[in-house]
C-alpha cells in the first residue's frame, strides 16, 4: 500500500481511495489496517517503524497531581482543566444513554436512540483522548524527567466514588500518552508511591490532614499556605527525586531510572 497526499492505495482495489489525513505519518510505514467502528465511519490505521531517539540526562523534573478539581497541575504551577464543550458533551452523553433506557427493547425508536448514542459517545472520547494529548504533549515539553503518582498502588486515601473510578482510567491513558511522548523525546516517567501525597507538607514534611473538600493547604508548622493541588505535585516531585537519589526501585513501564 502507499499513501499519494491524501489518496491511499491498496494492491486489492483499483484506483485510490480519499483519505482524511488527521495525523502526520512518522516513520516508515510497515503495516496498514482498516477499521470500520459502530457509526460507520471507516479509519485506516498505519504502524510505522522509528528510530530510537538519544536518551539524554535529565536536567529538569517535575511533578504531577491528578484529580478532580483540577484534570492535571504541576510543580511549575500549570494547571489543566477540562474544557467546557468536553464537559457539555459529557452531559449530552448521560442525558442520551437515560433517553435510550427509557425506550421500549427491540423497537425502532431504541435502535435509533442507540445509534445516536454511540455517535455522542464518540464524540465524548475523541474530545477527552484530545485534551490528554494536549495536556502530555505540554508536560514533555516542559521538563526531562515527569513524575505521577503510581495509579496501580491503591490509594486508600482519596475517595473510591464511580466518577473517581472514571477519571482514574483516564489519568492512566494520560500517563501511557506521557510515557510514549517521552520516549520519542529521549525523555523519562517517573511513578511514585501514592501514599500521604495529598497530605504531607512539600516544604517541611508535616502532615496535614485534609478533607477532599479543603482546597488549601496550611502547614501550622512551617507556615506553607498554597493551593493543596500545587502542594501535592511537589510533593510527588520530591519523591521523584528522592526516589532516583538513593536508587530506590521505582514502579512501572520499566522507564524509571535505575
Ligand atoms: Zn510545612
Amino acid at each position: 500500500m502507499e499513501l499519494n497526499g491524501t489518496r491511499l492505495i491498496l494492491s486489492k482495489i483499483s484506483g485510490g481511495i480519499r483519505t482524511f489525513v488527521h495525523r502526520q505519518i512518522v516513520g516508515r510505514i510497515k503495516t496498514c489496517s482498516i477499521k470500520r467502528d459502530k457509526t460507520n465511519a471507516w479509519y485506516v490505521i498505519f504502524t510505522t517503524e522509528l528510530e530510537n531517539p538519544v536518551k539524554r540526562e535529565p536536567k529538569t523534573t517535575i511533578g504531577v497531581d491528578l484529580g478532580i478539581t483540577h484534570a492535571a497541575v504541576t510543580s511549575d504551577g500549570q494547571y489543566f482543566d477540562y474544557p467546557k464543550y468536553y464537559v457539555q458533551a459529557e452531559k449530552k452523553n448521560r442525558a442520551a444513554n437515560k433517553s435510550l433506557h427509557r425506550k421500549k427493547l427491540g423497537s425502532n425508536n431504541r435502535k435509533k436512540a442507540q445509534t445516536k448514542l454511540a455517535s455522542i459517545a464518540k464524540r465524548v472520547t475523541n474530545l477527552r483522548e484530545e485534551f490528554l494529548h494536549q495536556v502530555s504533549r505540554k508536560l514533555v515539553n516542559s521538563a526531562d524527567r515527569i513524575v505521577f503518582e503510581d495509579l496501580s498502588i491503591p490509594n486508600m486515601l482519596k475517595n473510591h466514588s464511580l466518577a473517581k473510578h472514571i477519571q482514574d482510567v483516564s489519568w492512566g491513558k494520560l500517563i501511557r500518552f506521557t510515557v510514549s511522548k517521552a520516549e520519542r523525546a529521549g525523555k523519562t516517567v517517573v511513578l511514585v508511591n501514592p501514599y500521604n501525597t495529598s497530605q504531607r507538607c512539600s516544604a517541611c514534611g508535616e502532615i496535614v490532614s485534609k478533607k477532599l473538600k479543603d482546597r488549601v493547604h496550611i502547614c501550622s508548622r512551617c507556615g506553607l499556605i498554597i493551593c493543596r493541588d500545587l502542594n501535592a505535585s511537589m510533593g510527588i516531585r520530591t519523591l521523584g527525586l528522592r526516589g532516583i537519589a538513593c536508587g530506590e526501585p521505582t514502579s512501572g513501564f520499566g522507564l524509571c531510572p535505575k
